[in-house]
């Protein structure tokens, strides 16, 4: 039989192999089945005890997912209860199944495609990918409409789980450290609930390969790349030795790495940098520290929007951010302000489309224009403050006049809270990304404004070079190592310095080996990045000299493009620390399957 190699997107990294293990799908019926007046009421508590098996269930699960991975995994279930008893939601049920006279399996059907097309008409990749959210809850009332469910089996061997699309709750169910050596998904992307629970057990996962479920067989053998993701189906025998030898390779450099977490953050000749993490939900914040982050240098706010169909609440937003500064205490904890409007929009806020969202009404400008929204988030974070381990970083800023509009609304919230005899820490630190290039090049201006700068290196080359960051078309054109971008963020670094205020990066240059040495010789100190990358780049920062890497920068200023500023730098670190690019011991090749 041929082998067949698919392409997708590696989510949580590492190499298994083991055969296919293919679950049973929930497919939502399209056939409107009629009822008659007389069976409406009976209809309608068919599916009341649907709703009433699905919660006994998700508490079962959240318990089971408490013990096993932590009170912070079992976060999404309880997001998952909120849905479930939402009044809208519920009460729209009931409402097909009365009004359309239709079995409850045509009101689950329509809602689910209901909801689909609403988070599909996001164009945020995040925000879309929390569909699964509703439609993880609705499938599971679904199958509950089954009085007597047949039960799944639960596998009792080890097994490389396949699946078209795997719901929060089902990987939190089905994805076990012992048994699951690997997943591979038709659907999904980076920030999908399945891939933050994989990372979380450190099991390999490869989502985003359309049909996989298609062409596989229960029972078959494959390999799954969790790091280059890649899936092989059926491989021969010297693929799999390949693949072997990958593997133990990897898990060598994997447990260095992981080593490093635990060693101290400073270079060869003894400079101190500080890794922080990104992270988009506050369960994420154990793995976080794992990983070796000394903090929490940007929290995006914005998924908090996302959880709930109204608007959250000050206590919503406080107990979040009350989690997080715990979770991460003494270290600190930076939140940013909604960065949303423009392309990340969202029901509940109601943004009118605009022709040009990148450009558009969103991050401070849209906080600043509803400043109601702002307060109340403004008084959450600061009550959220007591510990003292938290800072406010306010996202997209074009001129120091926002600066100063902002805080005016900060300090009048302080006033208030200080009426209201609530606690806050009087000293919490207000720093401003730096990701509109005109701001980046007034950075010695903002600084007299702020506490410390944060440069958003994703959006600041974005407009910086007029290439649209999400778009493959033009992705070549975008280059963190133009010599532009690189002066541009040396003069904000070299700011700052002047100013003795503290600057991060916090864009994904910061988690690229390359880059980061750079930024290093450019002064930098603090870096925030995806906690997966945390071990990587500390490891190649631990493993050169900060010397060397000024004089390297010193160089590449004077090269004309990026292709010869990366070339210099790479010849240049090969010669004098070419451990930078050790990825580990030489693994021998030995034929074992
Ligand atoms: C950035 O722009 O670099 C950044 C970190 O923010 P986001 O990716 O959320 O726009
Ligand atoms: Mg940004």
């Amino acid at each position: 039989m041929d082998m067949t190699r698919l392409r997708g997107i590696g989510v949580s990294p590492g190499i298994a192999m083991g055969e296919v293990l293919l679950p049973r799908r929930v497919v939502f019926t399209s056939r409107k089945e009629l009822i008659t007046e007389a069976q409406v009421l009976d209809e309608l508590k068919r599916l009341h005890q649907a709703l009433d098996r699905t919660r006994d269930d998700l508490v079962r699960v959240k318990e089971s997912i408490r013990e096993k991975m932590g009170p912070e995994s079992a976060f999404i279930f309880e997001a998952h209860l909120l849905i479930l008893e939402d009044p809208t939601l519920v009460g729209g049920l009931e409402a097909i199944v009365r009004d359309e006279k239709a079995r409850a399996e045509w009101a689950l059907s329509k809602a689910n495609t209901r909801y689909e097309h609403l988070f599909e008409s996001l164009s945020d990749d995040y925000f879309r990918q929390r569909k699964s959210d509703v439609s993880d809850v609705l499938t599971r009332v679904y199958r509950n409409l089954e009085a007597r469910r047949e039960k799944e089996k639960t596998p009792q061997k080890e097994h490389v789980l396949v699946a078209h699309e795997l719901l929060p709750s089902e990987a939190a169910l089905r994805l076990s450290k012992e048994l699951t050596l690997a997943v591979a998904l038709d659907m999904g992307g980076q920030t999908s609930h399945t891939a933050i629970l994989a990372r979380s057990l450190g099991i390999p996962a490869v989502v985003g390969l359309r049909d996989i479920t298609r062409q596989v067989r229960e029972g078959e053998f494959i390999i799954v790349d969790g790091t280059d993701g890649e899936v092989i189906i059926d491989p021969p025998p010297a693929v799999r030795r390949e693949f072997q030898a990958k593997k133990a390779k990897y898990e060598t450099y994997g447990r260095e790495l992981q080593k490093t977490a635990k060693l101290k953050s400073e270079t060869l000749d003894r400079v101190r940098f500080i890794p922080q993490a990104n992270i988009e939900l506050p369960e994420e914040i154990s793995l976080a520290l794992s990983m070796g982050a000394e903090g929490v240098g940007l929290f995006r706010s914005e998924f908090i929007y996302l959880r709930r169909e109204s608007l959250p609440t000050e206590e919503d937003h406080f107990e979040i951010y009350a989690r997080l500064a715990r979770g991460a205490h003494p270290r600190p904890v930076t939140i940013r302000t909604l960065d949303i409007g423009g392309e990340k929009s969202l029901p509940q806020l109601n943004i009118e489309k605009e022709p040009n969202p990148a450009l558009g009404l969103r991050a401070v400008r849209f906080s600043l224009r509803n400043k109601e929204l702002f307060r109340i988030q403004l008084r959450a974070i600061l009550r959220a403050s007591v510990q003292k381990n938290v800072r406010i970083l306010v996202p997209m800023v074009t001129e120091v006049d926002e600066i100063l509009d902002v805080k005016d609304v900060f300090e009048d919230v302080k006033r208030e809270l200080r009426r209201k005899g609530e606690a806050f820490d009087e000293r919490i630190p207000l720093g401003v990304m730096l990701e509109v290039p005109a701001a980046a090049a007034m950075a010695d201006v903002m600084l007299k404004e702020v506490d410390y700068v944060s440069i958003g290196t994703n959006d600041l080359i974005q407009y910086y070079l007029a290439v649209d960051r999400s778009n493959e078309f033009v992705t070549y054109l975008y280059k963190p190592f133009h010599p532009a971008v690189l002066r541009l963020i040396r003069s904000v670094i070299q700011a700052a310095r002047r100013a003795e205020k503290d600057v991060v990066v916090c864009g994904e240059m910061a988690a690229d080996t390359l880059a980061a040495i750079v930024l290093l010789g450019f002064g930098l100190r603090t870096f925030s990045m995806n906690p997966i990358f945390i071990p990587r780049i500390k490891k190649a920062l631990r493993s050169v000299e900060c010397r060397t890497a000024e004089r390297i920068v010193e160089e590449t200023l004077k090269l004309r493009s990026a292709q010869e500023i990366e070339e210099y730098v790479v010849e240049e670190i090969l010669l004098r620390h070419p451990q930078v690019f050790l990825t580990g011991q030489p693994v021998e090749t030995s034929p074992k399957k």
